[in-house]
């Protein structure tokens, strides 16, 4: 057998056979049951995730792509769009459709402005302005749909700058973006600025709420201070909203609402002269999975207003103590001022010579799942329900971790995993790129040593053509047979 292939499979594994190997294969996957996930997996607990697990088994087979066949499907998602359109101050025009995620909810509201831009504002090269925090679906959908992105900064509380905003606006722009919240800092942009802006210029205005639609209403009732950011403001046009995150319903759906039918139309997509018949289709998938729609659908039957209070009750108190208890080291500080159940935290003034990421590793080490961003740098945690069972485990890793990484001499400070991860890079660069690197770090605390943190040298070449380059290599061999090393382990 040749290297980095495997045979199809001859015979089949008796089911038992195959869930064991499955179960072995879990073994190194995050422990998300037990809360160590402080991002990709949202739980409701074991009762609320069996009765929406039954509703995705009982719809397994079934197909939206024809809502005929299955009239069950297409009320569900009707029902999913209107309930949700409800908990968004929307009204008898408000309407939209099941997506696959925020991603695809993403490129259909910017795809819908640029259709939007160019059959009704005969906008030919249609613009859209996002704040520079907005999610990567933006650049993305621009990418997708030759729409230019131009991004706006944010201010030093990390929400746009509206005056930026304003002067950003040309001829071209069909869409304004901001995030309820964003998803590195946590935080509301100025939605209603953007919302007169949007009415005194004409513009349409998404608001990507993915992550937030599903806990902030909520918040907002237990008397958090949350901005108002949805149809309630007459400039908002569409929104976007994950059910798979703060719905606590299985992967793969999310809502795409819109102020109005019109505007929904530019979402669709039809061709009537296709040898097969006419095809009409309402978003990006052709064949759409039933299980994802009836677990939105359940999702929000079994839990119910009652039951996202209580659990958005649990998740910001778990918050409040998770950043009470980083905020208490001298060395820590809270990234900003995160409006609800998201936040980074990074290195105070007197912590300047703690190395997060090494911290990042410390805590992988220990199990906890986390992103890490990059501006500035900083260790990003998504609170959900489940973590109020586990804050002062955190916690007391935390303190573990950070004083482990305070005795690191600055020497050791790059982290073992960074130099492992610039090794690795080294196979995989192009010629002469890694060269390149060490020139462009030196002076930035690289000093040109092969030890340079490689998230240092991400940030000397952030946006070049060489780490471009880098991360396809990397995603190329992410998405092949052959082992990649991602994790922190001791024995590095
Ligand atoms: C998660 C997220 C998205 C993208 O959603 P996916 O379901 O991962 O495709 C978009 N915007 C924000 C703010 C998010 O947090």
């Amino acid at each position: 057998m040749k290297k980095n292939t495997i045979s199809f499979p001859k015979a089949g594994l008796d089911k038992e056979t195959l869930l064991q190997k499955m179960t072995e294969r879990r073994a190194n996957d995050t422990h998300w049951q037990t809360g160590k996930a402080f991002a990709l997996v949202y739980h409701p607990g074991k009762e609320r995730s069996e009765a929406i697990k039954a509703a995705y088994d009982m719809f397994f087979s079934e197909n939206a792509l024809n809502p005929t066949a299955f009239p069950s499907l297409r009320q569900f998602e009707a029902e999913v769009i209107a309930m949700t359109a409800d908990l968004f101050h929307g009204d008898e025009n408000t309407c939209g459709s099941l997506s696959s995620g925020g991603t695809e909810s993403i490129l259909l509201a910017v795809k819908t402005a640029r259709e939007w831009g160019k059959k009704k504002m005969k906008i030919a090269h249609p613009e859209i302005l996002i704040p520079e925090t907005a999610h990567p679906a933006f650049y993305k959908a621009g990418y997708y749909f030759g729409v230019k992105v131009t991004k706006i900064p944010v201010r030093e509380d990390f929400r746009v700058d509206m005056e930026a905003m304003k002067a950003a606006v040309s001829e071209n722009t069909v869409l304004l973006v901001g995030s309820a919240p964003s998803y590195p800092h946590g935080v509301i942009d100025p939605i209603s600025e953007l919302s007169d802006l949007a009415v005194e210029k004409g513009l349409l205005l998404h608001v990507d709420a993915c992550i937030g639609g599903f806990m902030t209403p909520f918040a907002k009732k237990l008397g958090w201070p949350i901005p108002d950011w949805d149809f309630s403001l007459p400039g908002v046009t569409s929104i976007s909203a994950d059910v798979h995150k703060y719905g606590y319903a299985a992967k793969g759906a999310s809502t795409i609402l819109y102020r109005n039918h019109e505007l929904r139309k530019h979402q669709f997509y039809v061709i009537t002269d296709w040898s097969g018949g006419i095809y009409g289709s309402p978003t990006m998938l052709g064949t759409r999975p039933g299980g994802a729609i009836a677990a939105a659908w359940a999702a929000l039957m079994t839990i119910g207003e009652a039951g996202y209070l209580e659990m958005a009750a649990r998740t910001l108190k778990a918050t409040q103590m998770l950043q009470e208890g980083i905020a208490a080291h001298p060395e820590l500080k809270i990234i900003g001022q995160p409006d609800v159940s998201l936040f980074a935290f990074g290195n105070s003034e007197e912590g300047k010579n703690i190395d997060i990421y090494a911290l990042a590793d410390e805590l992988s080490k220990m199990g906890w799942s986390f992103d890490r961003n990059a501006v500035p740098i900083s260790i990003h945690i998504t609170v959900n329900q489940i973590h109020l069972e586990v804050v002062s485990d955190f916690l007391a890793d935390l303190k573990t971790a950070l004083d482990k990484v305070k005795k690191f001499r600055l020497s050791h400070v790059t982290s073992k995993v960074q130099i492992k991860a610039v090794k690795g890079l080294q196979k995989i660069l192009p010629e002469g790129a890694l060269a390149k690197i060490q020139s462009a770090t030196a002076g930035k605390g690289g000093g040109g040593a092969p030890k340079a943190a490689m998230y240092g040298m991400m940030g000397a070449l952030a946006g070049t053509g060489d780490l471009h380059t880098m991360v396809l290599n990397f995603l190329d061999k992410l998405n092949g047979l052959e082992k990649v090393e991602i994790k922190a382990s001791e024995s590095d």
